[in-house]
């Protein structure tokens, strides 16, 4: 921590110049057998990981199309090459978009291309040797799963999507990254990313009550396991006990009480994020959306909502109907899945996002705020990327972007832009996304926070912003972590329904 600093503002936020090998090493750790072992992975690296790793890249170009149209497509215009933000915080040129996709798109053209096969200087094909494997193992954790360069890229390539190709490869060879497969074990086997067991959550959702009935003399619950409740709240565990995560956590327990709506948490599955995204799995990606399922189910509820994390609302919004039966195109065969669907309340999206929640009550005037008591913030909004480029909210196109804001006005006065070529769609990552949340990657996180810092700062300097709020627990532990570096204070970043908690009335209407 003490030899990572961050890197200068640009003054002009043009190409930066390139430090070739800037960011060669500064990988993240490797999964030991212990924690590969427990997904069902090799341990380690297999003796022919050569042959499994090629026919692994066989399997998912057959299988998933877009892989193949990526590898195909490129025509190396460049679009997107100065538009991630690791590139422009590292100045690695092999953390440019186009160069990452080149790391599986050489090796493709030597083993799946006419002319690799032939002649491979001319083309720009290369084996599969342990330097070319280390370096996928190292640049492709210097992804966060974005998608900014797909919005830029002519062709739509999606370079999030070679990198979780890569990752699933490198885990069906025995090299995983501890830090997810860490986090997915977790979930496995106690039920949320932090390892949280039941009893302890518990007890702190116990001490949440009393906080709150001390602050506003109500009482507002924090109900887990509550058979027929109407409402069941997914929500990212570090909602459970980080700050300022916790502040969101109370934010909607205060909306649901304040419209008398009956919810619950689930002990069994006390987790949002789902990390199988992360490393491209779709075995693991569905175990853990099965998990949610099986709460919805037990307890009977009408209605699943999900709390602010960016990455889990794209699952859900995305993925979670074929992966589990919520939302339409639900598996006809999957009795479950048809199970759940006859249970759910359809006159609710299903599933809901909490913004699109407490935005419905809203416009109900089903909730009353003191919009005075967020005026010691002057606020912007931070649009989290899985959010922005994942999902949507509302029902319509645009949704995503609207609906926080929207919730931002009706509880807050002070409400700033950041530039425009930095939100909605074109929005930076936090720096921390895509699996890379651990201090292994401190380094690239910080450099890749850059171009957010640069712009947060243009409002604070400009409008005095002191509160960037958002809707996603990675970008609130991240920022909490490299705000400090560039100078800020941690507290500035936070929930949007941490704001919506500090302005609702309770007992009022
Ligand atoms: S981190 Fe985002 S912008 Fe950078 S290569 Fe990955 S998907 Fe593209
Ligand atoms: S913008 Fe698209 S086509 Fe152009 S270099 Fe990047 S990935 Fe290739």
């Amino acid at each position: 921590m003490a030899d990572i600093a961050a890197p200068a503002y640009r003054s002009i936020p043009i190409i930066p110049a390139l430090l070739p090998g800037a960011m060669e090493g500064k990988g993240p750790f490797v999964a030991s057998d212990k924690i590969n072992e427990a997904l069902g992975f090799p341990g380690h690296l297999v003796d022919d990981w050569h042959d499994v790793a090629i026919a692994k890249m066989g399997d998912l170009l057959s299988k998933y199309r877009s892989l193949k149209v990526y590898m195909d497509a490129c025509v190396h215009c460049g679009a997107c090459s100065d538009k991630c933000h690791y590139f422009i915080g590292t100045q690695d040129p092999k953390n440019m978009p186009v160069a990452r996709q080149d790391l599986m798109r050489s090796v493709y053209r030597r083993y799946f291309t006419l002319p690799g096969k032939l002649f491979p200087k001319l083309v720009g094909a290369r084996d599969l040797t342990k330097e070319v494997l280390d370096e996928w193992f190292n640049y492709y954790h210097q992804c966060s799963e974005c998608r900014r360069c797909s919005v830029f890229c002519p062709y739509g390539i999606d370079t999030a999507e070679v990198t979780m190709a890569a990752r699933e490869i490198l885990d069906t060879i025995g090299y995983g990254q501890k830090y997810s497969n860490e986090i997915i074990g977790k979930v496995h086997k106690i039920g949320n990313n932090l390892g949280l067991p039941a009893p302890a959550l518990i007890d702190t959702l116990e001490g949440l009550e009393e906080d709150v009935k001390d602050a506003t003399g109500i009482d507002v619950r924090f109900p887990i396991d509550v058979k027929g409740a109407e409402v069941l709240l997914i929500t990212p565990s570090a909602d459970f006990f980080a700050e300022p995560h916790i502040d969101s956590l109370i934010g909607y327990a205060k909306v649901f009480h304040a419209t008398g709506t009956s919810w619950t948490l689930s002990s069994m599955s006390s987790e949002a994020g789902n990390f199988g995204m992360f490393i491209g799995n779709y075995d693991q990606l569905r175990t853990i959306a099965l998990r949610i399922r099986q709460a919805a189910l037990e307890l009977g509820v009408k209605r699943i909502v999900v709390g602010e994390c960016g990455h889990a609302w794209r699952v859900a919004y995305s993925f979670w109907n074929t992966l589990s039966g919520v939302g339409d195109g639900a598996d006809p065969n999957d009795r479950f899945a048809q199970m759940l669907q006859k249970q759910l309340d359809h006159r609710y999206r299903q599933p809901s996002h909490i913004c699109e929640f407490t935005w419905d009550m809203i416009q109900d005037e089903r909730l009353v705020f003191d919009k005075s008591l967020n005026d010691k913030y002057r606020i912007t909004f931070h649009d989290s990327c899985n959010v922005a480029r994942g999902s949507s909210m509302g029902g319509y196109p645009g949704g995503q972007f609207d609906i926080p804001r929207n919730i931002i006005r009706a509880v807050a006065n002070n409400f700033v832009e950041m530039d425009s070529s930095t939100t909605h769609e074109r929005t930076f990552c936090c720096g921390g996304g895509g699996g890379l949340l651990t201090d292994d990657l401190l380094d690239v996180r910080v450099k890749g926070a850059l171009p957010r810092m640069e712009v947060l700062q243009q409002v604070a300097d400009e409008h005095s912003v002191n509160f960037m709020a958002c809707i996603c627990a990675i970008c609130k532990a991240q920022f909490t972590k490299v705000l400090p570096i560039y100078g800020f204070d941690r507290k500035v970043i936070g929930g949007v329904h941490q704001l919506v908690s500090n302005a609702i009335q309770l007992g009022v209407k």
